[in-house]
């Protein structure tokens, strides 16, 4: 078992020469290690966007209807979710590199990407939310990355983003680690609460990666509940 005070020491040491190496050295891109750009022009043209046909609610890949079988079942707290990329490849690697290798200059370029992509995808929102980290997981790593590409956005948008609107009230398990849907839903119920900040007008919900909605849908829940209005989501990039 590693000591953990002394693996934070080591990794504040890492991050330390990170940005170093990365003031001395020029950047290298996430997919083909190129120097130049973080995602070169060559990479980026074969990051698979999250195209249509797809559910009008969750964004689930659905040929039938407007809506999926499983919106109309149990619709979800939020009205519409969106991503702009499928969770794959290049897009993998900077999703990767902002979460685990403190790549943290790559989220302005990933908040352009975004915006590149859903162009003309505007929600009435008043304010833009980032899906809380769990405390001890944003700690051990600095920063949350949902955060930075909500922060990036709301530059861009033009709106003020609200990191404090949520709190994460408990640890979860990774939601890639649930067995199925039942299970995702039961690791984040109750995982989240209202933050010291209030929002209301309509609000638009971040996340780097969505796996199945059910921690949005839960965000949303308890947003809606505190009384934000419409709620909104949107990811970089999504697990079809
Ligand atoms: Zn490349
Ligand atoms: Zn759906």
């Amino acid at each position: 078992m590693p000591d953990p005070a002394r693996t934070g020491i080591v990794t504040i040491g890492v991050r330390f020469w990170e940005r170093a190496l990365d003031v001395v050295f020029p950047q290298r891109c996430v997919g083909c290690n190129e120097f130049g750009n973080l995602i070169c022009e060559k990479c980026a043209r074969t990051m698979a966007p999250a195209a249509p046909p797809r559910c009008d609610v969750c964004w689930t890949p659905w040929n039938q209807w407007r809506v999926c079988r499983d919106c109309r079942t149990r619709r979800p707290a939020f009205q519409q979710m969106r991503a702009a990329f499928v969770y794959e490849g290049v897009t993998r690697d900077a999703v990767i590199a902002l979460k685990f290798s403190g790549l943290s200059s790559i989220a302005p370029l990933m908040a352009g990407l975004i915006d590149e992509r859903l162009s003309d995808w505007r929600p009435p929102v008043k304010a833009i939310v980032p899906v809380p980290l769990a405390a001890g997981r944003k700690r051990s790593r600095g920063y949350d990355q949902a955060e930075m590409i909500a922060t990036e956005l709301s530059k861009r948008w033009g709106l003020p983003c609200e990191p404090r609107a949520l709190r994460r009230a408990r640890g979860t398990e990774p939601q890639v680690d649930q067995v199925d849907e039942s299970a995702r839903r039961r690791n984040v119920k109750d995982a989240f609460s209202p933050g010291s900040r209030g929002v209301e007008g309509g609000v638009l919900l971040v996340d780097d990666v969505v796996t199945t909605g059910s921690t949005l849908d839960a965000c949303a829940n308890v947003l809606m509940q505190s009384g934000s209005g419409a709620v909104f989501a949107l990811a970089f990039a999504r697990e079809d």
